[in-house]
């Protein structure tokens, strides 16, 4: 979950508790850059999100593909099942995490990708090319590019407007 104070993707969990009836957990975070405190809310979802096929055809959302996707691409590469678990769950978290019913492979495959490329060249021109049976290599770098521009111009929003995130302020002496 991202900073909404200084973008850091990583923070630690100081409280968790649900609400909504149940429905939704609260959680309580601080920034392990900034150490600043934000509360985020989770909703849990139980219609899955459908990944639209290059064909058209649908199919739900399937995290085991896509590890074993990356998988493929590292074979005899210095990359560990961690790194490539903790590509997954982001991958997951951003597909899920949008609300959006529907989301396509291509998106997907390019969201992978931006991971991969900071992980291990050669792995990414691999499953790059794995994916290039699909769509010609322009497209994707293209594809890539809108998403690092969208990812740019979401993070300076939120720098801009850090309300999106609800602030309680300092823990209170209840917790
Ligand atoms: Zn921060």
């Amino acid at each position: 979950m991202r900073c909404p104070y200084c973008s850091h993707e990583e923070s630690k969990v100081l409280d968790s508790r649900p609400v909504d009836d149940g429905s939704s957990i609260r959680r309580r975070r601080e920034c392990l850059k900034c150490d600043r405190r934000f509360t985020t809310y989770e909703r849990t979802d139980l219609i899955p999100v459908m990944v639209v096929k290059r064909d058209g055809r649908r199919e739900p959302f399937d995290r085991s593909k896509i590890l074993r996707g990356l998988v493929q691409a590292c074979g005899k590469r210095p990359v560990s099942m961690d790194d490539l678990e903790r590509i997954v769950a982001d991958v997951e978290r951003e597909v899920t995490g949008r609300g959006d019913r529907e989301v396509s492979t291509l998106q997907i495959g390019a969201q992978v990708m931006d991971r991969l490329r900071r992980l291990d060249d050669v792995a990414y021109v691999r499953f790059a090319s794995e994916h290039r049976r699909f769509r010609d290599l322009e497209t994707l770098v293209e594809e890539a590019e809108i998403l690092k521009e969208r990812k740019r111009r979401e993070a300076a929003l939120r720098a801009q407007v850090p309300l999106l995130t609800v602030e309680t302020g300092p823990t209170k002496s209840s917790q």
